[in-house]
């Protein structure tokens, strides 16, 4: 009993082992939330044994920002993770290229279809839509209504029921009609999964596609490496895409998905509708993993920008999550007031793109300042709720009056309400740390 003290004491006073203990307990907390968020057991002990191999004891023993020096490797190895170090096949406008969309039923196969055609369709190019689903009752009409809806050519059938001639027949009609994305939809189920693993290979045998676009939920967890796998096994899959984002799920089976299939995530899907679509962005996507959010270095930014006699109220409504027009009304004014808020929120993913388009600050401005003139007009009730269904046509008309703007100004504003919105309750539940925290390991 005596030497086990006497070691422990002995292993106190040793500065890199309580290093090593720091680098542990960091670690494990680290692995708790991958796992929270579906990341395979197993990529997360190889990321952890990277880690260990990395980071250098001595820059932690030296070091005072450990936690952050060890979470800044872990954010670097899962970035890499998410990298096959081999780019997906990527289609030219302009020539013909075949897509062909595999995964179970319910992914988001068919939603995302027409997500990504639509993407390029805005971009010009001449997308169309083939229906090989011929298990699904209702799969043709789905995918009609969806194309429709888009404007993009579309082929299918509701009698014939070999998926494969439906499909061949389909390419070939565009392939005449010169679109430059022919994009096939498949089925997700089958009375037996090697039936439909067997339908798959067939209809890339017939269709022969440029790219295989593997479609994940989200929300799928630790079953996504063997399901990647499996489709892998039977088509050449060259690329993921990972859906309902904007759910709970943080997404972490997308790396077993890259794993499996040694390809790059190249979307994401964030809704139910045609533009809820994103290019994959590994940082915001590997932050969000680690239950950072999509803002890590966004409280820093808002320690050094905001006054400080807002910090606390502004991260406190930040983490209720309760986006209220009267919070988007005092963020305006502070934009317009001093400037670099802007920049803190150009780090959040909506707010800068759209709201404050680099080198069109003067537009922007001019635009804030509308939609705050047209607040003005608000009741306090409008401005303190944060449910936009309040805002019917009959306040929106008395407000559009009241400030001398049109109704569908109005309109618009609401619109980028819902949009920040969606974007601030992400933050909900979001831990604060105060200025320091951070450091304090
Ligand atoms: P499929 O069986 O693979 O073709 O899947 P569907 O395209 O029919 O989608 C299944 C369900 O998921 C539908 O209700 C879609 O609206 C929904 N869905 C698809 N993608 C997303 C997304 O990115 N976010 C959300 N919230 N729902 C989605
Ligand atoms: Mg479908």
């Amino acid at each position: 009993l005596g030497g086990s003290i006497s070691r422990a004491l002995q292993q106190m006073s040793n500065a890199t082992i309580i290093d090593e203990k720091v680098l542990n307990e960091c670690l494990n907390e680290i692995t708790r939330a991958l796992l929270q968020s579906d990341v395979q057991f197993k990529l997360v002990r190889d990321m952890q044994t990277n880690i260990k191999k990395i980071v250098n004891l001595d820059d932690l023993a030296a070091g005072h920002n450990k936690r952050k020096i060890i979470q800044q490797a872990v954010f670097n190895e899962l970035c890499k993770m998410l990298d096959p170090g081999k780019p997906s096949f990527i289609p030219k406008k302009g020539k013909t290229s075949v897509v062909m969309f595999v995964g179970l039923q319910g992914s988001g196969k068919t939603t995302t279809c027409t997500k990504y055609a639509y993407h390029y369709q805005k971009k010009g190019w001449k997308p169309a839509l083939v229906c090989a689903d011929t298990f699904r009752a209702g799969a043709f009409d789905q995918l009609k209504q969806n194309a429709t809806k888009a404007k993009i050519p579309f082929y299918g059938s509701y009698m014939e029921s070999d998926p494969v001639k439906i499909a061949e027949e389909g390419v070939e009609r565009f392939k005449k009609e010169n679109c430059d994305l022919i994009i096939v939809d498949t089925s997700g189920r089958h009375k037996q999964e090697a039936a439909l693993f067997e339908e798959m290979r067939q209809v890339s045998e017939a269709t022969k596609p440029d790219l295989v676009i593997f479609v994940m939920d989200s929300s799928i967890g630790q079953a996504a490496f063997d399901q990647a796998q499996a489709f892998k096994q039977s088509v050449a899959v060259g690329a993921v895409i990972v859906t309902k984002m904007d759910g709970h799920a943080k997404g972490g089976g997308a790396l077993s998905a890259v794993a499996a299939t040694k390809s790059p995530v190249i979307f994401i899907g964030t809704g139910e509708h045609m533009d809820e679509f994103e290019v994959f962005d590994v940082k915001p996507f590997v932050s969000r993993l680690l239950g950072m959010g999509d803002w890590s270095g966004f409280m820093d930014k808002i320690h050094e920008v905001v006054p400080m006699d807002q910090q606390p109220e502004l991260l406190q409504k930040l983490s209720e999550g309760n986006f209220t027009l009267r919070i988007m009304y005092e963020q305006f004014q502070n934009i317009l007031k001093m400037g670099p808020i802007s920049q803190v929120f150009s780090m959040l993913p909506g707010f800068s793109s759209e709201l404050m388009p680099k080198g069109r600050e003067k537009e922007s401005q001019a635009k804030i300042k509308r939609y705050m003139t047209m607040m003005d007009s608000m009741t306090e009730e409008e401005l303190d709720s944060s449910n936009p269904k309040m805002m019917n046509e009959s306040r929106m008309m008395r407000i559009a009056r009241g400030s001398g703007r049109h109704v569908r100004e109005v309109m618009e504003m609401m619109e980028e309400y819902k949009r920040l919105a969606k974007i601030w309750s992400k933050m909900k539940g979001l831990k604060i740390p105060k200025k320091g925290d951070m450091s304090a390991l």
